[in-house]
């Protein structure tokens, strides 16, 4: 923990990955590690992990980047929190996102601008840009994130490590600060696959206080790694490799697709119809709920709040339209648009038929197939400020992310080398809960 204190003080200032750093918290649990001896029951005794500021930690600030939580400090732990906690886990800081995790590259945090790890002028991706940073660039082995339509697996790619998205309901989302509740879910950031492995073996699980959690039995996530992946059925969706897609990119997953054959595995192309129609109908959800959401952020229960206010309207509306950064602002009008009475059948019951068909694209793949295979994301990491006045532009890197938020499914991105100096990710994508398979064949690929 020291050692890992000291890496964070010299790099963190060039690659300004996190919001906060829990030093002294992080001190007395490893104090506690070292009173009590390594400990078989704790699978991350002494493991220094850093939590993406929009996951609650006791005493410890959470901002979820915005300036309308500064200064909150909770009252309680995230569950996920309490589990690393209890296997023995030390949690050394909180790190950089998107304001509410709305965002793709890190610009939309309130407080810093976070640093790809391997090109200090481009994004480190987002949302989850701070966790990805730290892991990427040595300051931890391992990082929680939240992804809701690609926000650990586009800056996973983005900086060449390993980020897993778990089935939604896998990982309680109690403590998670609700950006858009039918979407969300919390995974990891890591440098290997069997890191990944052993931390969600950790998280996953039923949690009473989300009643959306599975109670559907958590195996050992290591079980299959180093297993056989010959004979396995993967599909390659030809809507991955088609416009937008950057062909060097697309080269990459093509010789990823290449050597998973080599290892006995058959890749097939298939067709995902409505792909098309995955980020129009992801803004209207995902803006709907956070509209809802974002309700409880009033100028009056948390953080933020407006001076010289003169009556409580004034609270709410200055509270809220200081406190609330450009994104967050355009996501709840856009949300509010789309669930008002003349609207919401146009808008968002139309988006959740949208919804269902992209589901039933990928349970007919995976009625033949065992896996899918694509590209993370369309392109490299891009500059910083290249994307940051053209949201719709900045929308379309997650095309390859938001189909799997919007049916549910687990799905992981692996580092597939490089283009122009920049890491390539290959996305697997699997059934419900069969999150052990992405393991084996993402393990047998590293
Ligand atoms: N980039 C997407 C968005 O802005 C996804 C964010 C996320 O997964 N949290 O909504």
């Amino acid at each position: 923990v020291d050692e890992t204190l000291a890496g964070i003080d010299k790099i963190d200032p060039d690659v300004a990955a996190f919001l906060a750093i829990n030093a002294d918290g992080a001190k007395k649990q490893a104090a506690a590690v070292d009173a009590a001896g390594i400990d078989a029951d704790q699978p991350l005794s002494g493991v220094p992990i850093a939590i993406k500021d929009n996951i609650v930690t006791k005493g410890v600030v959470t901002t979820a980047a915005s300036k309308i939580l500064a200064n909150f400090n909770p009252i309680y732990n995230a569950t996920v929190v309490e589990k690393l906690a209890a296997a023995g886990a030390i949690n050394v800081g909180k790190t950089n996102l998107d304001e509410f995790a709305m965002g793709s590259s890190t610009e939309n945090s309130a407080f810093k601008t976070t640093k790809n790890a391997w090109d200090y002028t481009r994004v480190p991706g987002g949302s989850s840009g701070g966790s990805a940073a730290a892991v990427a660039a040595g300051e931890v082995v391992a990082a929680l994130g939240s992804d809701t339509g690609g926000s650990i697996r586009q800056p996973a790619a983005f900086n060449g490590i390993v980020g897993f998205k778990p089935t939604y309901g896998r990982v309680s989302r109690w403590g998670l600060i609700a950006f858009s509740s039918s979407l969300d879910q919390i995974g990891t950031l890591t440098r290997n696959v069997k890191d990944a492995a052993q931390v969600l073996n950790v998280i996953a699980g039923h949690d009473e206080r989300d009643s959306t959690t599975a109670d559907t039995p958590v195996p050992d996530y290591t079980e299959k790694i180093g297993q056989a992946i010959k004979g396995m059925k993967i599909a390659l969706p030809k809507e991955y490799l088609g416009k937008g897609v950057d062909p060097a990119v697309a080269d990459k997953i093509k010789a990823a697709a290449n050597q998973l054959e080599d290892l006995g595995a058959t890749v097939t192309e298939v067709s995902l119809p409505h792909t098309q129609y995955a980020v129009p109908a992801y803004y209207i959800i995902a803006s709907s709920e956070a509209s809802s959401n974002l309700q409880r952020f009033d100028g009056i229960r948390y953080g933020f709040r407006a001076k010289d206010v003169h009556n409580i309207e004034d609270v709410y509306v200055r509270s809220r339209s200081e406190g609330f950064g450009p994104e967050v602002k355009r996501r709840i009008m856009l949300g509010t648009f789309s669930l008002s009475a003349g609207f919401y059948d146009a808008y968002f019951k139309k988006a959740g038929q949208v919804r269902t068909l992209i589901t039933r694209d990928f349970e007919a793949v995976f009625n033949d197939y065992d896996l899918i295979i694509g590209p993370t994301t369309p392109t490299v990491a891009f500059k910083i400020g290249e994307k940051v006045t053209d949201p719709v532009t900045m929308y379309m890197n997650d095309i390859l992310t938001i189909p799997v938020n919007l049916a549910g499914l687990p799905a992981a991105s692996v580092p597939a080398g490089f283009v122009d100096g920049m890491p390539v990710g290959l996305q697997l994508i699997g059934k419900p809960f069969a999150e052990s398979t992405i393991f084996q064949v993402a393990a047998a690929f590293e």
